[in-house]
């Protein structure tokens, strides 16, 4: 397909309308085999259940163009893992593996044009969801569903370089012990605006956020994991219930292992020890930045600063991401099933 004449580089990470959409709907208890549309707008009862208790989940996901010029995705099966586990837990149906990695793969090509040419930094972003559609007035689950995914072309999430941020431990809470913090859903985001935008207002990138329980351990930020190292060979890992299960920092923990020999450790990781310089450097990591380095925590004034500084990224989260970059983009030799083409 002819790509469409877009001005790749200078993309944001923002909506544009592409050409065609998969939609796919639950009535009378079954999931239709859902279509290609060209309709991107919905129209839905006043009542709907997702606009009265927030009933939707939904996935992110990027298909892009390798360096030998084939589209592809990168382990879509974790998002229809994910999207299952989400939509099971806020009681909606959840549609098959099969049917949602048959709707990336038609999704994809469907608007090959708005892939963007390998090199741009740009990708073509996916953005899957399921959502209770009919009225709800008592509080209970829908009966009708719909499942759509549509794709918009976004730019690279770094322009001119990669640049550490600066972050605030947020006095916020993100996501209760035994709540719903480790699946994928619009609830966990709507909660956190408040708390972003007083970050931003306040001069920070991003809120990192501390158990809700006893506010002594790191969780993660508002929409990525994070990682560390102690610089001596080491990536650790934080672990919780409420963290959500990031594929790209499962991924990146697979190739610290097995492509940088390094040792993992996944534990709980505490406010005091991060303060207090057990780690060399930190990131963020997410399918839009794959790893956005920590330059400084900010924790009510008292102030960290990794090794690396603020003016660039560290040796190791640099090889993690120059490594899970290159199995992305095909200069690196890929896990089998992680690189999945799309035919067009
Ligand atoms: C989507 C998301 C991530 C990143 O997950 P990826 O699968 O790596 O994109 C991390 N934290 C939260 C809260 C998220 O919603």
């Amino acid at each position: 397909m002819e790509k469409k004449n877009l001005d790749w580089s200078n993309l944001t990470f923002g909506y544009t309308k592409t050409d065609k959409r998969f939609v796919a709907n639950y009535t009378n208890g079954a999931w239709d085999n859902g279509a290609l549309i060209d309709d991107d707008m919905i129209v839905m009862s006043e009542c709907a259940g997702v606009l009265q208790y927030a009933q939707t989940v939904f996935e992110g996901l990027k298909a892009y163009e390798t360096v030998d010029g084939k589209i592809v995705t990168f382990r879509p099966d974790l998002n229809a893992q994910r999207l299952h586990d989400s939509a099971v837990r806020l009681e909606i149906p959840p549609i098959s593996e099969e049917m949602f990695i048959r709707s990336v793969k038609e999704t994809v090509a469907a608007n090959a044009g708005f892939v963007p040419p390998y090199g741009t930094g740009a990708t073509l972003y996916l953005r899957p969801y399921i959502f209770g559609i009919n009225p709800v007035i008592g509080v209970k689950p829908a009966e009708d569903y719909q499942y759509r995914i549509f794709a918009t072309p976004v730019g690279p999430y770094f322009k001119g370089g990669v640049n550490p941020i600066v972050v605030k431990i947020s006095d916020f809470d993100r996501a209760a012990p035994h709540g719903t913090g480790c699946i994928k859903a619009g609830l966990n985001y709507a909660m956190s605006l408040h708390a972003i935008v007083t970050a931003h207002n306040e001069g920070f990138a991003e809120n990192i956020y501390l158990d809700p329980q006893t506010r002594t351990k790191i969780e993660e930020t508002g929409g990525a994991n994070l990682i560390f190292t102690d610089g001596k060979g080491t990536l650790i890992v934080p672990k919780s219930g409420s963290i959500l299960p990031s594929i790209t920092r499962r991924s990146l923990v697979y190739v610290a292992e097995h492509y940088c020999g390094m040792k993992i450790d996944e534990r709980e990781v505490t406010l005091e020890e991060v303060m207090g310089g057990a780690f060399s450097e930190g990131g963020l990591c997410g399918t839009a930045a794959v790893i956005s380095p920590l330059g400084k925590i900010n924790d009510h004034g008292k102030e960290f600063t990794f090794s690396n500084g603020m003016e660039e990224m560290g040796p190791v989260m640099t090889k993690l991401r120059e490594t899970l970059t290159g199995i992305q983009m095909g200069t690196v030799e890929a896990p089998e099933g992680w690189i999945v083409p799309i035919e067009c």
